[in-house]
């Protein structure tokens, strides 16, 4: 990293930084934008993202991997704002999607069906239909029900669906938290390695189905290259069985996404290496690469803006209540994540232990635990770190919260991307009086 000027746009503030967020003086902002003015303006909590970090990830991870033909196609659901899928799209990524809804917005944002695969361990017929109709790129068909399900849906339509077969290549990941693992034995994503030919095979016998990819997804917050290599070759060993069997139609090697960032003092995937080893191993192969990165392009992209509501001590205790709770940034009490937390202003206060914890009715509802931070007091604002991705999109309106704002920054700009929730938005879809069915009455 480290570049200032990306795509011809160069970062606000000291033309010397990295994107993203850095204090000016005693003040944290984004790309030179004071956070403290944008949580006037629109009130808090709020997310605040840097579009030149995002360009800045995008453009590191391809350029690193020039050497192979390939495309990276965003996860959608690390951070689906319409804002930020739009943001992708100009820089030229595609979008990997596991849901109807999520291409629904990837429309919405502006682009087209071939710029989609379509991931995800359980797709409904329905989402099959309107994935055939939007004609998206690939399909990864995560099991032999599927598989069926799909060459029928395409059959209906009198079109053949383009195929790749997620592998679970039953690699062992060392991810921070279990909930991140997905690509051992035993677990509900992919096939499992060794049905992985028979449903190949089958899949060669379907009118509707055309096979053209392999495809893995081996966890989430990977920050080592060897277990991506290792499946990569397990996936291309059977790439030639298939070959070997007619399959003539491969040409795509989809390996999923996870690329690990840092969010307190881990490694974070080590692109040059990473993107050296899959060039040198696919390069050869001839084949298209797939990426299915998230959390890599917006993770750090992204800070939720908190006030602080109270101070309380209690049982020898120090606690930090935020206006910001489990609703808005889940991953504390999900995964126990680890979020830097900072004030938005830096004083002069001495440092404590503390909770830093949400007003949701809840014990786990919490953003940090016995975390040092600076003295702040009530009404103080504080940043909560690397809440771009699985932060927003996590978020609910538990405890009839309204979700929070979502926020752009693009140079010495920013923009609000999403509107905080009113009341009246979290009420509107409901039904009073309700309008009753009786489906077993006799007349
Ligand atoms: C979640 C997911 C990704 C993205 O994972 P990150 O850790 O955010 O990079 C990619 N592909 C699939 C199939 C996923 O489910």
């Amino acid at each position: 990293m480290g570049e200032s000027v990306l795509n011809g746009v160069r970062t606000a503030g000291a033309a010397s930084r990295a994107a993203g967020f850095h204090r000016v003086g005693d003040e944290l902002t984004c790309d030179g934008v004071p956070l403290a003015a944008i949580a006037t303006a629109v009130g808090t909590p709020t997310y605040v993202y840097s579009a030149a970090f995002i360009r800045q990830q995008f453009t590191t991870l391809s350029r690193a991997l020039a050497g192979v033909p390939h495309r990276l196609h965003y996860s959608v659901k690390a951070n689906a704002n319409l804002a930020i899928l739009r943001l992708l799209r100009d820089l030229g990524a595609g979008v990997d999607i596991v849901s109807g809804g999520e291409l629904h917005r990837s429309l919405a944002a502006g682009f087209s069906g071939v710029d989609v695969v379509f991931s995800g361990v359980g797709k409904s017929d329905a989402e099959m239909r309107q994935a055939l109709a939007a004609g998206v790129r690939l399909f990864n068909v995560e099991s032999e029900g599927e598989l069926v399900r799909l060459d029928a849906a395409a059959a209906e339509q009198g079109v053949r669906a383009p195929v790749a077969l997620r592998v679970n290549p039953d690699v062992t990941v060392d991810t921070p938290h279990p909930y991140t693992r997905t690509g051992e034995k035993g677990m509900k994503f992919g096939i499992p390695d060794d049905r992985a030919e028979a449903v190949g095979l089958l899949a060669l016998g379907m009118r509707h189905v055309s096979l053209i990819g392999l495809d893995m997804h081996i966890g989430s917050q990977v920050s080592e290259t060897e277990p991506y290599l290792l499946g990569a070759r397990r996936l291309l060993e059977l790439l030639e069985r298939l070959q070997a069997a007619g399959a003539t139609e491969l040409r795509t090697l989809d390996i999923g996404g996870g690329l690990a960032v840092s969010y307190e003092d881990e490694a974070p995937m080590d692109v040059a290496r990473f993107a050296a080893a899959v060039v040198a191993t696919v390069a050869p192969t001839g084949l298209d690469l797939i990426l299915e990165p998230g959390r890599f392009l917006v993770g750090n992209a992204g800070m939720l803006i908190t006030r602080v509501l109270d101070r309380k001590h209690s049982g020898g205790k120090e606690h930090i209540i935020t206006d910001a709770g489990m609703n808005d940034l889940l991953r504390p009490s999900h995964y126990n994540a680890y979020h830097r937390i900072e004030p938005v202003v830096r004083g002069r206060g001495q440092t404590i232990v503390a909770d830093i914890v949400g007003p949701i009715c809840e014990s786990g509802d919490f953003l940090a635990l016995d975390r040092a931070i600076e003295e702040v007091s009530p009404g103080a604002l504080l940043g909560v770190y690397g809440a771009g991705a699985y932060g927003f999109a996590m978020a609910s309106n538990y405890n009839s919260r309204p979700r929070a704002a979502e926020v752009l920054v693009d140079g010495d700009r920013f923009a609000v991307a999403r509107p905080r929730e009113t009341y009246e938005d979290m009420v509107r879809h409901e039904n009073l009086p309700l309008d009753w069915s009786s489906p077993c009455a006799s007349d």
